[in-house]
């Protein structure tokens, strides 16, 4: 049975435990960061940053103001076209729910950056061989029977991890339990063919800044039509690929390059 993780807007309080158990279980390094009138920090995700926790204040349906922390990280998508977009099978969808990546076969084409709707996929730009970086839904951690450790550490469970199935039921009920608290939508039930990740909130989901224009069909379909329009020499594509195999048995060689000292083991 396929997991998945429901998180509801409502219930989070903005600690950034799960921003820090995500960064202390996948070894990810610390990031420089400025202080701003949000409380947004770090600002966005990044290629060591996998998991963040986005702050709005949005007025309710009454007009009165209410902050909302929004814990935003990779969506795994159930057919998702980071996975099909891949030309060396690099990011696999795993039965379980985990979109996971293999640091050591990513060539840098960033493919997987132009085709994924939700923009989540980040390169490690400040490496001599860059490569992709994303949340792995802990999937070391599934394979070992635990649930992720953002859902482990959240103290007020706006972070619930289970079946996929039982998770939309839970919300459904949340909903009809308590209409007032809830706008009637569960984002990620549906969107880009479903994915493994679905939110609850209280306020609409185009002010907590979800795109709110994703298609509900899956992507990867769409994916090479999309790509076969972006310029060769954007993507530096004609050197991609004639590299493609020096540059992986390269890194077979030499060792693969990480993104965290987890991935070095
Ligand atoms: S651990 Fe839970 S309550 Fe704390 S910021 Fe993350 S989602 Fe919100
Ligand atoms: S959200 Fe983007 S990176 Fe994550 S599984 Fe879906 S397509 Fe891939």
């Amino acid at each position: 049975m396929a997991k998945a993780l429901l998180i509801d807007v409502t219930r989070c309080t903005g600690c950034r435990g799960c921003q820090v158990a995500c960064k202390q279980w996948n070894e990810l390094p610390g990031e420089k960061t400025s202080v701003s009138t949000s409380w947004t920090n770090p600002k966005e995700l990044s290629a060591y940053t996998w998991t963040h926790v986005d702050f709005r204040e949005v007025p309710n349906r009454a007009g009165h103001p209410t902050w909302n922390f929004v814990h935003k990280r990779c969506f795994h998508c159930l057919e998702p076209a980071c996975v099909s977009a891949c030309p060396v099978g690099a990011l696999q969808k795993t039965e379980e729910g985990p979109v996971t990546y293999d640091a050591a076969r990513c060539m840098g084409c960033r493919y997987c950056m132009v085709a994924c709707p939700f923009s989540i996929p980040k390169f490690t730009w400040d490496s001599a061989q860059p490569v992709i970086a994303k949340c792995t839904f802990c999937a070391d951690r599934l394979a070992d029977g635990q649930e992720p450790a953002c859902a482990k550490t959240c103290l007020t469970n706006a972070i619930q991890f289970g079946e996929r199935d039982e998770l939309i039921a839970e919300a459904q009920g949340r909903i009809q339990a308590t209409p007032g608290r809830y706008v009637n939508y569960i984002y990620g039930k549906d969107e880009a063919g479903g994915t493994s990740v679905m939110y609850l909130a209280g306020v609409p989901f185009d002010r907590l800044g979800f795109k709110t224009d994703i298609s509900l069909e899956p992507y990867p379909e769409r994916t090479w039509e999309a790509l076969s329009k972006i310029p060769w020499e954007v993507l530096g594509v004609a050197a991609v690929m004639s590299g493609t195999w020096w540059i992986i048995q390269r890194r077979e060689k030499n060792g693969a390059n990480s993104i965290s000292k987890k991935a070095k083991r």
